[in-house]
């Protein structure tokens, strides 16, 4: 993938976001009872159930703003969000500077 053409569609993150959803949708549904049931004592364990289960939930919401060519602005402040950031992390739904006050909140 080079950076050379300036794109305004989103195939290529379209693509990695459908994988990174379809990756998760896996490994949800390979959790078997006896995980779920460790997971309420094993805090490790429900952790990484927890973060794949909101991982999937941002990259449906990136998917859906892709839909709806919202994709790519900062939910909160609507300022375009970095190339940069959503290169390294597709279903980013804001800016950094919105993520680091929201977080103070
Ligand atoms: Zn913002």
């Amino acid at each position: 993938m080079t950076a050379t053409t300036h794109h305004t569609d989103h195939d290529h993150l379209r693509t990695a976001l459908e994988e990174t959803r379809d990756d998760r949708r896996v490994l949800l549904q390979s959790i078997t009872a006896e995980e779920l049931l460790a997971a309420e004592t094993d805090p490790v364990i429900a952790a990484s159930i927890g973060s794949a289960r909101r991982i999937l939930q941002e990259v449906e919401e990136a998917l859906a703003r892709m839909d709806a060519g919202e994709f790519g602005f900062c939910v909160h402040c609507r300022r375009p969000i970095p190339a940069g950031r959503l290169e390294f992390l597709p279903h980013a739904s804001g800016c950094v500077p919105c993520l680091q006050s929201q977080r103070r909140a």
